[in-house]
């Protein structure tokens, strides 16, 4: 892989985001088909590795969340990006429209309930920041559904949110789960371009969705509510990751190189008996032959 500076995705608060400084097509970090192949390989390999060393390590979690406009490849990024670690280390959620009980409590709940173990990896497919994205895009959502007080629906409610899920992900780090944060980063005209093959790809009709057409309608309200989102959620700690989508591969590869990094950051290791357990431990080897 070309060379890689997880800084170039990185938004950490400490500057203003502005999302023409983030294109939505770069370099490719792959020569061709073949390549792309082979990086994408190691990296689940590599992945694989640092999952199994959280997992004996058992002191850390990681919560992977994706956001993105339909149709920007979260689904198929996911099953590139993970497909080499165990099944049993990690798992995947997805988040639709609240439920009746869901609306009962407060939108955290629901969340919540699917944090990831320690040793794990729970991925986030959309979140807790639908609260701020699509609630805000269609304000009628907050006003007709969403159950809280009519008091506390002013229009601080964004500022609060953004508050509240600062303070959770700052919970979560102080109790060792490490999330990462990825807009997927698509332009208006590739996702015109996604929408059309799903509807002349007979393979793909399945996938092809009205509503999908009638929320492209808001993109522009959906690209302030992004960079408001980032730019108000992002800090040293748990920063966001803007990641280039117009091409699937690039941004397989750059998705899968961050969460590498990522776990390589917390520098675990297999955890190291002491000199007397390693004694217990190989005198019962010869009880296990004896019992042969
Ligand atoms: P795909 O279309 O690829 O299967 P998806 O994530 O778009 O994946 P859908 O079932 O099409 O899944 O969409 C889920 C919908 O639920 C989205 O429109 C999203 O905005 C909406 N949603 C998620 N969370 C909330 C929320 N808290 N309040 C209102 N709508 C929400
Ligand atoms: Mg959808």
């Amino acid at each position: 892989m070309k060379k890689f500076n997880i800084k170039d995705y990185q938004i950490t608060g400490s500057e203003n985001f502005n999302p023409r400084n983030h294109p939505t097509k770069i370099k490719d970090f792959y020569e061709d088909k073949v390549d792309y192949e082979a990086i994408l390989k190691s990296l689940q390999t590599e992945m694989d590795e640092l999952q199994s060393i959280m997992y004996a390590h058992s002191k850390y979690g990681v919560l992977a969340v994706f956001q993105a406009m339909d149709a920007a490849g979260k689904d198929g990024t996911m099953k590139a990006v993970f497909q080499g670690v165990h099944p049993l280390g990690m798992s995947f959620y997805s988040f639709k429209r609240p439920s009746e009980t869901e609306l009962n409590h407060d939108y955290m709940w629901r969340c919540y309930k699917e944090l990831p173990e320690r040793g794990k990896m729970q991925i986030f497919n959309r979140s807790y920041y639908e609260e701020v994205l699509v609630v805000k895009v269609h304000p009628e959502i907050l006003e007709n559904y969403q159950k809280i007080p009519n008091e506390l629906k002013g229009n601080d409610v964004w500022k609060k949110r953004y508050q509240d899920i600062k303070h959770f992900e700052d919970y979560l780090a102080n109790n060792g789960i490490v999330v990462i944060k990825f807009f997927l980063n698509v332009s208006k005209e590739e996702q015109g371009n996604r929408l059309i093959e799903r509807i002349e790809d007979i393979t793909k009709n399945w996938k092809f969705e009205e509503g999908d057409i009638k929320e492209r309608g808001f993109w522009n309200e959906y690209q302030k509510a992004y960079e408001e989102m980032i730019n108000e959620t992002s800090t040293e700690k748990n920063p966001w990751y803007v990641v280039p989508a117009d091409d699937k591969k690039n941004m397989r590869l750059i998705v899968a190189k961050i969460i590498v990094e990522k776990l390589k950051e917390l520098r675990m290791s297999y955890p190291e008996p002491d000199e007397s357990r390693k004694l217990t431990l190989l005198g019962l080897i010869d009880t296990i032959k004896q019992q042969n």
